[in-house]
């Protein structure tokens, strides 16, 4: 092994514990089983279990009160106004950056928050996913590596199509990996891809969990080639996903309920607050009012007869109906549910806030409501909403969008996000899985134990030091001040990209 040695990590984006054993045992993955049958693995937890958020931890090694990301969207008290999150909005360097200060080199292929890009010393960046406008790089010269990635219509018509385009896609990552891996000289070479999250969020199904879908093998097969690829020319290899995928039975609007205790306020011209999306399913919502329908909707006793009125009346009108959405009034608002993923209620009136939070607490689905400070720590815990709401995961409960819809159970069979992602580390490592409970890491933990693997001094803000040296195996050899290198180099970034603002 060189010192310092090489270490290559691979991003699953939203692949859970239990997804995972699914792909293990249908066999599509056997260097990715081979290495767990080694060394075991661990379960990550993010919460929020966001993207932005959470990868920006597993990016930097600290919690978002260090690093300022806590959604896809900031709220700002001051003008009411929210605004997309962004690399502007990042106050601490990730481990390619870290890495970039000490004059250790990195590629790295779809980092997180992925735009702008910011360009490093020792770096080569690729960005082609999650909210990066367009295929871009650093430096100049990497161009026609990153051309590799060709532009895949995601606008097919079923979803066969859209598994066979992932496919198509992931033969682009094999290239670009293949084509990279050994022709430039790295310490780390990190790649995150939207798999298997951008394809579970296209079943709703419980059995995507459990049986095998169209083009399943193909798709984990190429990423299964990637990983055996990365494991050749490297000393230790990290497989992380920034949050879990599971099932669930009932959909909870908290601004629904919030509007019913009159904690929220409707917002009727539509201008309120906006939702962002992670995967483009940005709709607007019309503001159709159907108070008959609405009525209905309310009613328990009629629920099970909408969709066949829904259908009739569908039927004589030609036209679709859908039930009335509005947005909050956030200033008018004494609290609001910001957004579905951020599960991070702002509040106006602060002296509501013990009630506010016993009555949420005893509400069906919800398995707690805590403060933000008591969560995250940090300079930045201000850009925090003020309350998390934990919803009862494992029961079956998520949360719904934004919107005030005022029904606040729906009752429908959807897959989305849950808080247990999986954290996998092969080398000569200390602790590589645990027993039972204690087998729970945070997901920041991933940058620090790559920092001590590569035997670089920790962030004088890293988080679970100790724990990270236990899995590392290995003593922290002291620690630095990278923020403040990392602010001037932001700076200039700012300077270059136009359009985006940091706040
Ligand atoms: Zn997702």
């Amino acid at each position: 092994m060189k010192n310092p040695p090489k270490i290559a990590v691979i991003g699953l984006d939203g692949c859970s514990p239990k997804y995972l054993e699914k792909i293990l045992s249908y066999g599509f993955v056997p260097t990715i089983k081979q290495i767990i049958s080694k060394h075991g693995y661990f379960k990550l937890y993010a919460f929020p279990p966001c993207t932005p958020p959470s990868w920006s931890s597993i990016m930097s090694g600290v919690n978002p009160g260090k690093h300022g990301i806590y959604g896809f969207q900031h709220y700002n008290r001051s003008t009411g106004s929210t605004y997309l999150t962004s690399a502007l909005h990042l106050e601490h360097p990730r481990v390619h950056e870290m890495l970039g200060i000490n004059g250790l080199k990195s590629i790295v292929i779809n980092p997180i928050p992925s735009y702008p890009l910011i360009p490093v010393k020792n770096t080569l960046i690729i960005s082609h996913m999650f909210f990066t406008p367009r295929l871009v790089w650093y430096p100049e010269h990497i161009g026609k590596y990153a051309k590799l990635l060709r532009e895949h219509s995601y606008r097919s018509s079923t979803r066969e199509e859209y598994l066979e385009n992932v496919a198509n896609t992931l033969d682009d990552y094999l290239a670009l990996v293949e084509s990279l891996i050994d022709r430039f000289d790295w310490n780390m070479f990190w790649l995150n891809l939207h798999y298997p999250d951008a394809i579970l969020h296209k079943f709703d199904e419980k059995w995507v969990f459990e049986k095998q879908y169209y083009f399943e093998d193909k798709i984990f097969g190429k990423i299964d080639r990637i990983v055996k690829m990365m494991l050749r020319e490297s000393d230790y290899l990290v497989i992380v996903s920034d949050h879990g995928f599971s099932h669930y039975h009932t959909i909870i609007n908290i601004n629904s309920f919030l509007f019913r205790r009159r904690y929220a306020v409707e917002d009727k011209e539509g201008r309120g607050l906006r939702e962002f999306w992670e995967h483009g399913e940005n709709k607007d919502y019309l503001g159709i009012s159907n108070r008959l329908v609405l009525r209905i909707a309310n009613n328990k006793l009629f629920s099970k007869m909408i969709p066949p009125i829904k259908n009739l009346i569908e039927k004589i009108t030609g036209k679709k109906i859908r039930t009335a959405e509005y947005n909050v009034d956030v200033k008018a608002s004494k609290a609001f549910l910001l957004s579905t993923y951020s599960h991070g209620i702002i509040l106006n009136d602060t002296p509501i806030k013990e009630r506010l939070v016993s009555e949420l607490k005893t509400l069906e689905g919800i398995a707690d409501v805590r403060d933000s400070t008591k969560i995250y720590d940090g300079p930045y815990i201000g850009r925090a909403p003020d309350l998390l709401v934990f919803p009862d995961y494992d029961s079956g409960y998520c949360l719904g969008k934004n919107k005030i819809t005022r029904i606040v159970y729906r009752r429908k069979e959807v897959n989305n996000h849950h808080p247990i992602g999986i954290f996998i580390l092969s080398g000569p490592t200390g602790e590589t899985s645990r027993e039972d409970d204690a087998n729970i890491v945070p997901n920041h933990i991933v940058a620090n134990t790559i920092m001590l693997l590569l035997n670089q001094p920790l962030s004088n803000h890293a988080d679970s030091i100790e724990l990270a040296e236990k899995i590392a195996g290995r003593k922290n050899s002291g620690f630095k001040d990278y923020v403040g290198t990392w602010r001037l180099v932001k700076r200039i970034a700012t300077i270059k990209s136009s359009g985006i603002k940091a706040h």
